[in-house]
């Protein structure tokens, strides 16, 4: 069954997208010393702008102006006083937040309905939340004093929520940030270089690196930084994690992710079946915290795989500067040969694939809603983050069962379940080893609540009044 509809897409006309941008240092925008990059539409492969890609010369000057700045004017200045530049980058966040949207949705591939409804509100919430905590921290319990200069990288899945929650608790705090957007992502974070501007921030106390892998390394590895925030996956958390043991840098970590999305035989199916949808298909799946696996009690599992199908074959993918898109682009080629690959070992491992019938368009990065059943706890799509539109189901038959599947993997980032019983979800989610459990719904975020994770999801928490705790100095 599909119906029809009139595309109904955003206009971009909104955005002002320069050919080529520089670095932001010291309040203004100055010309790399390294080489340039280019972020292209994954929707359309057009070249959007190029970006510098910062070199070692580059970091050292953005770390020596945040410490400037820390020294000089933020760390200084009283809490109150802090709060109000937080407060006017809130509130200019709002007054662009059509133009943030649309520009997300263009770098990154996001549907605009999720840009415009979920992340730049959300941006918005997180500094006018931390504006809030900075004349507060003594009530806080982890102590007044910064740190001093942050640095931070980001991965391009949420790339203005992402740099939100690094660099509001920071400023918040009274520390300085150097931030690194991914390779793929930067013209959003650039744009909130504009705002800092806009909002008269002093100089130095938010500078933006643009670059690719190899700048966030030499960003991390700076001697003169004091603090790593690193949101991205488990295998440069390691790689981070093992570059500044020994060092005298706090360090967090915010990484990977296969939750557990558990659904008991007395769940509202209808429900249900929404929260796992939006639990795996919001952001196509680019979700460090997505439902990608279902438990599903084995009574019911037919009839809910049924109704799942059903629902999928609704969704619309494509066109994300369509009102109407569900699903959006793959963020690059890259991420969509991983998808790739990762499935086809899906289906040698033995898993059957569903995927939901949909015309992809011809140019851009796409991958169909995809559902694998007869999956085991053994197999490479149960256990390996797929990050990316692919649904692996497993079915229990006990609350025990149900448990012991959810934990068994190496994360522990967020879980769901889906059960009409108040007792048996907090029974369930009292045992479960992940960092935010959901009762009913999922992917739900707001900042006052923790977010983090156990195990190889990596350590610190954002948000909430926790998410203070990594930038003071006790
Ligand atoms: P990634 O490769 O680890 O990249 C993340 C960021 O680190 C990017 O800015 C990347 O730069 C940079 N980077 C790469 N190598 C680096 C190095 N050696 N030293 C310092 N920085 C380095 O991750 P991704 O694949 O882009 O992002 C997806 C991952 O992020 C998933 O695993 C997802 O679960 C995780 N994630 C976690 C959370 C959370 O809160 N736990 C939230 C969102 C995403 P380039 O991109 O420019 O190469
Ligand atoms: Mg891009």
């Amino acid at each position: 069954m599909a119906f029809e509809y009139a595309p109904a897409p955003e206009s971009r006309s909104v955005v002002d997208i320069r050919a080529s941008y520089g670095l932001f240092i010291g309040g203004e925008f100055v010309d790399g010393s390294g080489g340039r990059i280019k972020t292209v539409n994954p929707a359309t492969e057009e070249v959007l702008a190029e970006v510098a890609e910062a070199g070692s010369d580059d970091v050292d000057r953005a770390v020596a102006a945040a410490r400037t700045a820390f020294d000089q004017v933020w760390g200084p200045m009283p809490g109150r006083e802090r709060a109000k530049y937080l407060y006017r980058i809130a509130r200019i966040v709002q007054e662009r937040a059509r133009e943030l949207a649309v520009l997300e949705t263009i770098d990154n591939g996001k549907p605009i309905r999720e840009s415009r409804d979920v992340d730049v509100p959300l941006v918005a919430a997180h500094f006018f939340y931390y504006a809030g905590w900075a004349d507060k921290l003594r009530y806080a319990g982890f102590g007044e004093r910064p740190l001093g200069v942050a640095a931070q990288v980001i991965p391009w899945n949420f790339p203005l929520l992402m740099l939100a929650w690094k660099i509001a608790p920071a400023l918040a705090c009274g520390n300085t940030v150097v931030l690194k957007p991914a390779e793929t992502t930067p013209l959003t974070a650039l744009a909130f270089a504009e705002i800092c501007q806009q909002a008269e921030l002093p100089p130095g106390v938010v500078n933006i690196v643009t670059g690719a892998g190899e700048t966030g390394r030499l960003l991390v590895e700076h001697p003169a930084v004091d603090k790593v925030a690193f949101t991205g996956s488990t295998e440069v958390g390691k790689q981070i994690a093992r570059s500044v043991a020994g060092s005298r840098k706090r360090v967090t970590l915010e990484l990977g992710g296969k939750a557990a999305n558990i659904v008991f035989d007395d769940a509202p199916i209808d429900q249900a079946v929404e929260g796992i949808v939006n639990g795996i298909f919001f952001n196509q799946g680019h979700v460090c915290c997505a439902g990608s696996r279902l438990l599903v009690q084995e009574s019911i599992a037919g009839d809910l795989l049924d109704a799942l199908k059903r629902r999928m074959a609704l969704l619309r993918v494509g066109d994300p500067l369509d009102k109407n898109t569900d699903v959006g682009a793959i963020n690059s080629a890259v991420q969509l040969e991983r998808i790739r690959r990762l499935s086809e070992i899906g289906d040698a491992e033995g898993a059957e694939r569903w995927t939901a019938p949909c015309e992809l368009p011809d140019r851009g990065f796409w991958f169909a809603p995809t559902v694998f059943t007869g999956v085991s706890q053994a197999h490479r799509i149960a256990r390996e983050e797929i990050f990316g539109p692919v649904l692996s189901v497993l079915t229990f038959r006990t609350p025990a069962e149900a448990v012991e599947k959810a934990n068994n993997t190496p994360y522990g980032l967020s879980a769901g379940i889906w059960s009409e019983k108040g007792s048996r979800i907090l029974a369930v989610a009292d045992k479960l080893r992940a960092g935010v459990v959901w009762a009913n719904t999922f992917n739900k975020f707001d900042p006052a609540s923790p977010f983090g994770g156990y195990k190889e999801s990596g350590y610190g928490r954002e948000g909430g009044r926790h998410g203070l705790e990594a930038y003071l100095d006790r």
